[in-house]
Parts: C-alpha cells; structure tokens; sequence
C-alpha cells in the first residue's frame, strides 16, 4: 500500500503545479500549494498514509457529505428536500435552483448544503458538532475541530450563499432563520482535519460487513451514486473515466473516494483545477486506484 501511495504522491505532486490555490475564502488563499498529504484506511483496518498527513485541513465542501449523512441518520428521507440529481450549472448557481422550482438539484450543490445543514439544525440544535461527532466516529480521539477564523472569513467575504439562503427563505425551503443557518454553514465548511481522519471517518461508506453501521446499506448505496454523479462539481463524466469511484472533493483542496467494499482513499493538495477540484487529489487518486486495482466498474 506505502509504494502505491508513493507513487501516486509523486504524480499527484507533478499535477499540483498546474493548479492553482483558491482565493474564495480570504483565509485559506496563503495555504502553501506544496502542501500533500495521502492516507488510505481498508475495512480490514489497515492504514497508510504519507506527507504532512497528521495536519489538519479545511475540508470545506467534502463537510457536506459528513452533514448529509448525519441529518440521514435522524431523517432517511432527507432526500425528498435536496434531491439527488446531476447538474452541470456549478455548485453555487441560483438560476438552477430557480430552474429547479426552489428545490436543491442535490445535497452536494450549496442550496442543498443549506438545507442539509437547516434540517441539521432543527434536528440536533448544532449541526457543526453533529457532523464533528461523526467525524469522530471513525477516528476517536483525533483532532476535528471548526476553525473559527475561516469561517468568520468568509463570512465576511460571502455573498453567494446569503443570496441562495434568501431564495430558498423566500421560497419556504427553510426553518431556521437565516442569521442562524448560514454561521453553522461557514463553520461546518470551516472543520479542519487531517487526511488520516477523514479517510477513516469515510470508512462506513465502504464497509459491506457491518463493522461501521452508521447507515444503513440502502442509504449507503444511494449515498456513494450520489457522490459519483455530483460529488466532483461538473466533472463527474471525467473522474468517472479516469478514476471510477464515488468521491468527494472541496474547495480547500481535499477530495474523499470510496471503493465499496475495500477502503477509502483521502488527498489533500491546496492548488485546484479548472473543475474545481484538487488537480494533484485526483491525479494521485486516479494513480492509486489504477495501482490497487479500485474502480466500482
Ligand atoms: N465554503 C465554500 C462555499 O460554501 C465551500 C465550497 C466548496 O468547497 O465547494 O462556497
């Protein structure tokens, strides 16, 4: 496992270079693109993992898939106020949402985020330490923790997702008030972790035994077809051919994949490419998985 991830560091790191850091949240544009880490957990319960692999990183929008699993566990059927479809209007987009009559295309675009984190909310009181605890699950006693400092960064600098939060208010896509929602919404993005944490919190995506049930198989089958589909931003036709498994990518430049049955695979490298996602997360991901033999097809 050590020389496969090796050898997709050494890719992952060439393709870094050609992306660039992003500049959305004002605190997270001086993260040095150097930065890589790698880490894999297997449902066996081996681990392995390389580069700055112990620092923690703003996992920005892979949150949305720990968020969205944790309101699943209180509300299966979430899905009916988020959907579950593809779009190619970009992560952000109102006119999409208006397209769409108020309702989210899927829980990985940020309307659905905001309704995920809403419910979140309504169902837990704090929908940033319900998605840290099941972080936790899988890495008990780790540091996972919401940094304070980016999400009042951008805060400030947002306007997008206030502007999404009114239409869906407007609409009466929401419960809470929005002065509410949208600070647990920064802060959510803002939970900072390491790779080795997020690959084994990633863990009961991939188990088929029953030695993780945090959902149940159903739910995580619906959850790994609605990663392949959305969880890239627009390129899901791309990461389905180069890669060929369900994942999850963020602006802060981590990306999550899973491989049903076998493990998950966790990079992070800042610089991101023209779709969005870490150029050097998914050129190592795509390395590894060629090595090891991954692909759900
Ligand atoms: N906090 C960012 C936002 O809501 C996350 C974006 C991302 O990682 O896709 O816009």
């Amino acid at each position: 496992m050590r020389d496969y991830l090796l050898a997709a560091q050494e890719r992952g790191r060439e393709a870094a270079r050609t992306g660039h850091v992003s500049r959305q949240v004002p605190a997270l544009a001086d993260v040095a693109a150097t930065r890589f880490a790698m880490a894999v957990a297997t449902v066996d319960g081996a681990h392995a993992h390389i580069g700055d692999s112990d620092t923690g990183f703003s996992i920005q929008s892979v949150s949305k898939l720990f968020a969205l699993c944790a309101l699943l566990r209180h509300d299966p059927d979430a899905w009916t106020e988020v959907g579950w479809g593809p779009t190619d209007a970009g992560y952000g987009s109102v006119a999409d949402l208006e397209r769409n009559h108020w309702r989210p295309r899927n829980p990985f675009v940020n309307p659905g985020a905001l309704v995920v984190t809403d419910r979140l909310l309504m169902h837990t009181g704090d929908a940033v330490n319900a998605t840290i605890e099941l972080i936790r699950c899988g890495h008990p006693g780790a540091p996972v923790y919401s940094d304070s400092l980016v999400a009042q960064s951008e805060m400030v600098a947002d306007h997008r997702n206030s502007a999404i939060a009114h239409v869906l208010a407007e609409h009466g896509r929401l419960i809470n008030d929005i002065d509410r929602i949208l600070p647990q919404y920064f802060a959510q993005c803002a939970i900072t972790a390491s790779v080795q944490t997020i690959a084994r919190a990633g863990l009961f995506l991939a188990d088929r035994t029953g030695g993780h049930v945090v959902l149940d198989a159903a739910t995580v089958r619906r959850v790994n077809a609605v990663l392949l589909t959305s969880g890239m931003y627009g390129a899901a036709g791309d990461i389905a051919y180069r890669i060929g498994l369900p994942a999850k990518s963020g602006i802060g430049g981590g990306v999550l994949a899973v491989m049903p049955g076998r493990g998950t695979v966790c990079v992070w490298s800042p610089p991101l490419d023209g779709d969005g996602n870490s150029a050097g997360g998914v050129t190592a991901i795509e390395e590894f998985a060629r090595l090891a033999g991954w692909s759900v097809f």
